[in-house]
This record gives structure tokens, sequence and C-alpha cells, in this order.
């Protein structure tokens, strides 16, 4: 007991080793990885971030016209910047963002409804490979024979 108090005592003398967040500013450290930031218009929507992504935090719906839907869930992003990595177009269409507050800016309702979009996406791409193949011409092999 004594021990702790002489440890206790010495510590009011000594630096302050925390920082009082977000009161006082603080410096990103280099290889800072924030949350993921899309543009819609440089993406050229291949799927590889999301074919990449650990724990399936980016989803892509797609639309019966062909157009496909960017989604990010920012509380099951683990910002291990695999998708960034993976993407043809870094810094333009998928990058990390250097915001400091990450709790802030996350949107309020995504992960709720996170596994309703899950499925929602798996149904679309389902739909969608089945219309394609409907609309595919048939083979020459399946064409009727003309008999004259
Ligand atoms: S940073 Fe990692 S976990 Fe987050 S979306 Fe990209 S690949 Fe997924
Ligand atoms: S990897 Fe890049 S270009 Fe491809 S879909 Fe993702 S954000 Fe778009």
């Amino acid at each position: 007991m004594f021990k702790a108090m002489v440890e206790a005592f010495k510590n009011l003398f000594k630096p302050v080793r925390t920082i009082n967040y977000p009161a006082q500013e603080i410096s990103l450290p280099n290889g800072y990885r924030g949350l993921i930031e899309h543009d819609h218009e440089a993406c050229i929507y291949c799927d590889k971030c999301e074919k990449v992504c650990p724990p399936g935090a980016i989803l892509f719906y797609q639309h019966e016209e062909g157009g496909k839907e960017y989604h990010y869930n920012p509380w099951l992003c683990i910002y291990c910047g695999e998708c960034v990595r993976a993407c043809p177009k870094p810094d333009e269409a998928l990058w990390q963002s250097e915001t400091k507050q990450q709790s802030g800016v996350k949107e309020d309702g995504v992960n709720e409804g996170w596994f309703v979009w899950e499925e929602a996406c798996k149904e679309s791409r389902e739909a969608y490979a089945a219309a394609k193949k409907e609309r595919k011409p048939k083979m020459k092999s399946e064409e009727p024979l003309c008999v004259s």
C-alpha cells in the first residue's frame, strides 16, 4: 500500500502522456489509414475492392439495366487498405481519408441494415446473370434444322 502511494505521488511530477482529444489537436502518424472514400464517377465498377475485402465491408448492388451501386460499411471495415491496393484507380476511385474523427463520421443505420443489403446484392447479381443468359443468342447447334 505504502509502495503504491509513493508511486502515485511520484507520478504527480511526471509529464502527462495522454492527449486531451478532441479538444487538443493531434498529428496523424505516417501511413495512417482512415475511412474508405469512393468516387462513383472515377470508378469503373470492376468489383476488385469487393472481392479482396476480408470482412465484406464493400458491396455492389447490380441494377437490372446494368449499372452498379457501391455500398460501404465503416463499422465492419478493419481499415486494412486491401481494397485500395487492389483498385486499378487508387486515389481516384478509392482511397483512405485522413479524417481523425472516424466514429463521428460513420453513417447511422448502415450497420443495422447491412445483412439485408448483403442478401439483396447477392440476389441482384444472380438475377442479372440469369437475365443475361436468357438474352444470349442460341448457339447454332441449338437452332432447329431447316428442312426444305
Ligand atoms: S480497408 Fe480493408 S476492411 Fe475496409 S473496406 Fe477496404 S478491404 Fe475492406
Ligand atoms: S476496385 Fe476501384 S475501380 Fe474497381 S470497383 Fe472498386 S473502387 Fe471501383
